[in-house]
């Protein structure tokens, strides 16, 4: 029988699959004999017993019937052997004995055997034990495959769940984060600033004159500007607790915890000098310009009933002021 037929087989938790280890081969032709009528049991019988604990591994049993008196190996440590292998340790196995003694069967029980017949059983007997047996471990099998596979898609959804945060978090155009997240984000590390009495800062970073940009290159064209910049609002941000964020439009935000007003015009700085260096072409304010931004700065140590709106729209004026003062410049609010 294939792997694949065996599977099929398996699925009917009715279907019982026998295998006999006896050295006596009359034994095999009984038991075969009696169970040749019963619907739904295959039955394999293995007269060497140095060949069972392979002959079982192969052919996946349901049942194991284990002889106990048989030339050379003892049944008992066979049985131990088909509890420390990993396919057939949960196999059910039903015991032969020649008589009814308490020893043999409490030391048969010991050794890891589910149930005890004395041979040669009545037939009626020993097709319900085989019964019993196989059905349960049938809906042993069921149940292992059922949380297997329960397993597998709690880490599904788990990976899901990541997915799906990560793309809640993200603005889709640039990739950074959304207005959604800056908001949560803002008010988070408001809430540590205030407890730790550290500094917090704000770049509010606007293009200019990127209506004109529009309508000139176009808004596909204007995409793109704004993907490079965001590329390189991302690139300033240099520690994991900076956070580039898409603000709205053509305005983006990062923001600085544990950052002085100096390191943060620092970083400022740096980040428009970078935009400019790009030199991707613009028309305004003159022919043959370079696209630039206005960076708006703000830093504060929050002080107990403030709130982070302050921040921002001290950041804003910051912004405000570089626009006034000519654009292409940082100011501070
Ligand atoms: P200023 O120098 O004063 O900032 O002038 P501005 O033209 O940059 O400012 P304004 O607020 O008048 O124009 C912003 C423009 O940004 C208008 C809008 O078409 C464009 N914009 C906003 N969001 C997007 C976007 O997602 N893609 C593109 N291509 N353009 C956008
Ligand atoms: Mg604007
Ligand atoms: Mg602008």
């Amino acid at each position: 029988m294939t792997d694949l037929q065996l599977d099929d087989f398996k699925t009917d938790e009715n279907a019982a699959m026998v295998l006999l280890v006896d050295d006596q081969a009359m034994i095999g032709e009984a038991v075969r004999r009696g169970l040749s009528n019963e619907e739904n049991i295959d039955f394999h019988f293995c007269a060497d017993p140095y060949q069972a604990v392979a002959h079982a591994v192969r052919i996946k049993p349901t049942v194991i019937l284990q002889d106990l008196v048989m030339p050379g190996l003892d049944g008992l440590s066979l049985v131990r052997e088909y509890r420390n292998h990993p396919a057939t340790k949960d196999i059910p196995i039903i015991v032969l004995s020649t008589k009814e003694d308490p020893l043999i069967k409490s030391a048969a029980f010991a050794a890891g055997a589910n149930d005890y017949l004395v041979k040669l059983p009545d037939n009626i007997e020993l097709v319900a034990r085989i019964r019993y047996h196989s059905r349960s471990y049938m809906t042993l099998l069921q149940r292992d495959a059922a949380y297997r596979a329960l397993r597998v898609s709690q880490q599904q959804l788990l990976d899901t769940n990541l997915v799906l945060q990560r793309l809640m978090n993200s603005d889709g155009l640039t990739g950074l984060s959304n207005r959604r997240h800056f908001d949560e984000y803002m008010e988070l590390e408001w809430r540590r600033s205030l407890r730790e009495q550290s500094q917090l800062s704000l770049l509010m970073i606007d293009v200019d004159y990127f209506k004109t940009y529009n309508d000139t290159f176009g808004h596909l064209e204007g995409d793109e500007a704004l993907r490079r910049v965001a590329a390189a609002i991302r690139d300033a941000s240099a520690r994991p607790s900076d956070l580039p964020a898409r603000y709205g439009g053509e305005e983006f935000a990062l923001v600085l915890p544990n950052t002085s007003q100096g390191g943060a015009r620092l970083v400022a700085e740096k980040l428009r000098m970078t935009i400019e260096a790009l030199k991707i072409p613009h028309i305004s304010p003159t022919e043959g310009s370079s696209l630039t931004v206005s960076i708006g700065l703000s830093t504060v140590t929050p002080a107990a009933g403030s709130h982070c709106r302050e921040l921002i729209s001290a950041a804003d004026k910051g912004l405000y002021l570089a626009k006034k003062n000519g654009r292409n410049q940082v100011g501070i609010g």
